[in-house]
């Protein structure tokens, strides 16, 4: 495939906006900065990774090695930054403080803070006119904290905003179920911080139901049985929409991760130490109130025993609130880049690993919009920062004209060992069958994609 041709000429003095302060956008600012080009970040929050501190108190799978952009390290090695051990696995606070903010701090006034997109539009035109459309700069609508509206005008636009402010319900329809928002206080839609007091008393000696079947659900499940060692009435009811199989616990030793493997080990010791029961082909459709508790009530009218509280970790899904006016190609079911999408589809991969991509996969009909990071997944689950650094080196060289170098692929990606055979995803049955493995990670292939190094990649998934 052709790499589109929407870089600009370099010398144009507009800067390339991009969305959010987290690990994506700030790469991409460097690789900008690298290139030559005039980055200008925009973050909602008011500090770098606004987003991973929300999760400080988790701990990465990937170690620092796989979670620092090269770029990035070059912009920071002349303040003196040196990265921490590369093998060592940082907690998301670790992330923020001893990464993302020192790079945020290099990229000085290119970053703002406390500023909210809320709408992207080639300048003048609505989503509708195509006259001189390609020849137009972007313009966009931002919000500042103090409640000012500005109008931004843009070369190019990196949306790099993530996926972590929507989070998705628990209705296993995709929308909320029958009192969900009614039962919001004692739902919470992330993985609780154990060592804040607070949170702390709202699980201790509690029932609370653990929704979801991901890492993070394998990390919930794993906190609320530490905690069950020290505080014995705690108990996690697990609630998966299929069966127990052999994926359900993820890839465990066969994990080229080998942390983002024993989460699901965790899980599984958990529930085999009596301190989570799993509840499997529950697919939750309302969820009432019984005094202090909720009961949660599936389509097939199963009542579960009441609990205190719920964690609903069914993963997220992309804010497209305030793109409606730019012309995006998206799949119709996960959200994600046309051409990426079905390297990453859960349904027709029965494996996490998806190759490397760059500017090819993430162009749009719109030229000059990139939708990057978390959000260019859009519903698909298995993002990783190394991907994002991946994406935002090739879009960069291709909006400083590169086009040899944005066809390149710089980036050998692990093999996830993590077959869920999606296409099997909602039937109890398949899923304690070990067909649903697919077969295809269980050797990893080595491939020669485009012009650059070897990827390793689930070899025919
Ligand atoms: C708990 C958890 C653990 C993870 N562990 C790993 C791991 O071990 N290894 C790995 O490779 N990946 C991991 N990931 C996946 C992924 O790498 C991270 O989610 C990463 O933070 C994604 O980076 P991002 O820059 O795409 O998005 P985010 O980190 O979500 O950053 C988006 C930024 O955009 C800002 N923003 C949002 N909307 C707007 C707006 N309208 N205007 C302005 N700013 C906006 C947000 O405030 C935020 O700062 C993990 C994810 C989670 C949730």
């Amino acid at each position: 495939m052709a790499v589109s041709t929407n870089s600009v000429p370099t010398t144009d003095p507009l800067p390339v906006v991009v969305i959010g302060a987290g690990p994506i956008g700030l790469a991409a600012a460097a690789h900008l900065v690298e290139r030559g080009l005039e980055p200008l970040v925009l973050e909602a929050g008011t500090s770098a990774g606004t987003a991973v501190r929300d999760w400080a108190h988790v701990r990465l799978f990937s170690p620092w090695a796989e979670v620092t952009d090269p770029a990035a390290e070059k912009l920071l090695a002349p303040t003196g930054w040196v990265r921490s051990d590369g093998a060592a696995y940082p907690t998301g606070g670790d992330w923020a403080e001893h990464y993302l903010q020192p790079l945020a701090d290099v990229l000085g006034d290119k970053v703002r803070y406390g500023v909210t997109v809320t709408g992207v539009a080639r300048a003048g035109r609505d989503r509708i006119v195509d006259a001189d459309r390609d020849e137009q700069p972007f313009t966009v609508h931002v919000e500042t904290a103090d409640g000012r509206e500005e109008r931004l005008t843009a070369r190019a636009v990196i949306d790099a905003s993530g996926t972590w402010s929507t989070p998705s319900p628990m209705g296993t329809d995709g929308l909320p179920a029958l009192g969900e928002k009614t039962a919001a206080d004692r739902i919470s839609y992330r993985v609780p911080d154990l060592k804040d007091p607070a949170v702390r008393a709202r699980y201790a000696d509690k029932r609370t139901a653990v929704i979801g079947s991901g890492a993070s659900a394998f990390t919930a499940l794993a906190y609320l049985a530490d905690l069950a060692k020290d505080e014995p009435g705690t108990h996690a009811v697990w609630i998966l929409r299929r069966g127990i199989g052999a994926n359900t616990f993820g890839g465990g030793e066969a994990d080229q991760l080998p942390a983002r493997g024993a989460l699901g080990l965790r899980a599984k010791e958990a529930v085999e130490a009596g301190h989570a029961s799993a509840v499997t082909g529950f697919r939750t459709q309302a969820v009432d109130r019984e005094g202090d508790q909720l009961v949660l009530v599936a389509e097939d009218g199963r009542r579960l025993d009441p609990v205190d509280q719920v964690i609903v970790l069914t993963g997220f899904r992309p804010d497209l609130s305030f793109l409606s006016e730019v012309r995006l190609g998206l799949d119709e079911r996960l959200q994600a880049p046309t051409a990426l999408a079905p390297l990453i589809d859960p349904n027709v991969h029965s494996c996490g690993t998806v190759y490397p991509h760059g500017v090819n996969e993430l162009s749009h009909p719109e030229q000059g919009v990139y939708l990057v990071g978390m959000k260019s997944y859009g519903r698909a689950p298995t993002f990783l920062a190394m991907t994002g650094y991946e994406q935002v080196r090739s879009i960069t060289a291709a909006l400083a004209g590169d086009q040899e170098a944005a066809e390149r692929v710089e980036l050998t990606l692990p093999e996830t060992g993590v077959c869920g055979g999606a296409g099997l995803y909602d039937d109890p049955e398949a899923a304690q069958s070990n067909e649903s493995d697919g077969g295809c990670c269980a050797a990893p292939a080595t491939l020669q994609i485009g012009i650059g190094a070897p990827a390793t990649t689930a070899g025919g998934c």
